[in-house]
């Protein structure tokens, strides 16, 4: 598979100015959000240290947790399956969907179900799959992956929705008020969630204690997917665990507000057995959490996925989630993507400023921009960098090898900026200065003018 380009893509936003002006706006007002609600919390910090110790307690005793956690499931009579990876999980998903002769599911949101590519495998083995939430189902219908992890179609004017929905349900493209395209969708999903086999739905936290799933969402289009049809599928990843119900309150108390600075989700549901007359499953998933636990990268998987960083990210703010071209984008798709396909996503970690606000802004302290560091050691030590950066890195090595070297370069330096014509310095070759304009060079190094100037 080819690289993602990131830098390219986020260029081709960047370029159109309504849609980048819109996409930097909306993400910045929840960052705002996210800073006044948490301000008004004098606790705000403890809750955040308290929820990254949890978090580290548990995956470090995560055999045990499962373990509790699985029992607790299969005594309240939810079904339990394990899978490995991607492909197992897709296969336990559409093996509970064909035994019941399955045809049609209506699903909540889902980061794991993108990760494991679940709608294009059921979709090819005849299953129809409606997402529920309105922006995933916006993004379906557009055949387009998410952009934001809580905010799938917030890269989307109003103008491209209308125009959407006039395309693929025939409501009025000349139309963009949210209500009618709310009233569109509602309209048009109303038949599915009433008619669909099963519902799906993602998990945000299991607690281990009482062998309960949590799902938060602003629509409740998980509580409809859980509620409505006869059978209903869970899939969680295996780091989703938290120990007891009483740490619930905590994590409930970060998330929304970190994600769009709201009190509160607007639905958060527990579900500790299946309703009467219902069967409920749960898959449990690996994909690579066992391996990224065992490596430098393990507190990425204290991750609660409410997308806060990538609000406050300047680099994901002006380039969109598209351009990551990943199931999961910003500062945290940088640091995780890699461990999926270290090749295709090389070029991510190199995304990003080093500003350092994805961590201040985390509820649980993940700590991305020291990640960022170790990935892209990585990728040189594995080959993996771009041929551009192993030059400049092979030339700033020699420089910098001791004072003799970088006092040459200094004067190398200086003397093509004084020299070389400007047709040259302010080209292609130097993207700086397509924004701005070379200074003046001085007359002499500075390390020249510090041995000039202290003689006297
Ligand atoms: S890394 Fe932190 S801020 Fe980013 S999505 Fe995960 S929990 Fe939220």
């Amino acid at each position: 598979m080819s690289q993602v380009n990131q830098v390219k893509l986020g260029a081709e936003f960047i370029a159109d100015t309504p849609h980048r002006v819109s996409h930097d706006r909306c993400l910045w007002e929840a960052r705002m959000r996210r800073d006044r609600t948490a301000s008004r919390i004098p606790e705000w910090e403890e809750m955040r240290a308290l929820a990254s110790q949890i978090k580290l307690h548990t995956l470090s005793h995560l055999d045990s947790y499962l373990s509790r956690f699985e029992e607790k499931l299969t005594a309240n009579g939810i079904h339990v399956h394990w899978a490995e990876d991607a492909e197992a999980h897709n296969r336990i998903v559409y093996e509970i969907f064909r035994s019941h002769g399955v045809k049609t599911v209506t699903k909540g949101k889902s980061m794991l179900m993108d990760e494991c590519g679940m709608r294009e495998y059921l979709s090819e083995r005849g299953i129809d799959i409606y997402e529920a939430d309105l922006g995933e189902r916006i993004q379906q219908l557009d055949n387009q992956r998410p952009s934001h992890i809580v905010m799938p179609a917030i890269h989307k004017l109003r103008g491209d929705v209308a125009r959407l929905f006039a395309d693929k349900l025939g409501s009025d493209p000349d139309i963009d008020d949210p209500h009618y395209l709310n009233s569109v969708m509602r309209e048009h999903m109303r038949k599915h969630y009433i008619n669909a086999d099963a519902g799906m739905s993602g998990v945000n936290f299991g607690v281990a204690e009482t062998g309960t799933i949590v799902v938060a969402t602003n629509e409740g289009n998980a509580d409809i997917s859980a509620n409505v049809p006869p059978l209903y599928v869970a899939s969680m990843g295996i780091e989703k665990l938290i120990p007891r119900q009483s740490d619930l309150a905590l994590f409930i108390r970060l998330l929304s507000r970190s994600a769009l600075g709201f009190d509160i989700t607007q639905y958060t549901s527990h579900y500790t057995r299946p309703r009467h007359g219902q069967e409920m499953h749960l898959v449990i998933v690996d994909n690579g959490r066992s391996a990224r636990l065992g490596s430098q990268y393990y507190e990425v998987l204290k991750c609660i996925r409410c997308g806060a960083c990538m609000n406050t990210c300047p680099v994901f703010r002006r380039t969109s989630g598209l351009s990551y071209d990943a199931p999961y984008m910003g500062p945290i798709g940088i640091v995780l993507q890699p461990s999926y396909d270290l090749h295709r996503y090389a070029r991510l970690p190199y995304s990003c400023t080093h500003c350092g606000s994805c961590m201040n802004v985390c509820p649980v302290k993940v700590p991305i921009p020291h990640y960022v560091f170790l990935w892209r050691t990585e990728i040189v030590e594995r080959g993996e960098d771009e041929l551009m950066h192993r030059t400049e890195e092979t030339a700033m090595a020699l420089a910098l090898r001791n004072s003799t070297n970088l006092s040459h370069a200094e004067r190398l330096g200086l003397w093509a900026l004084r020299n070389l014509p400007k047709s040259l310095l302010e080209s292609r070759l130097n993207p700086w200065a397509t924004h701005h304009t070379n200074p003046e060079p001085p007359q002499e190094t500075f390390r020249q003018y510090y041995k000039r100037t202290t003689k006297k």
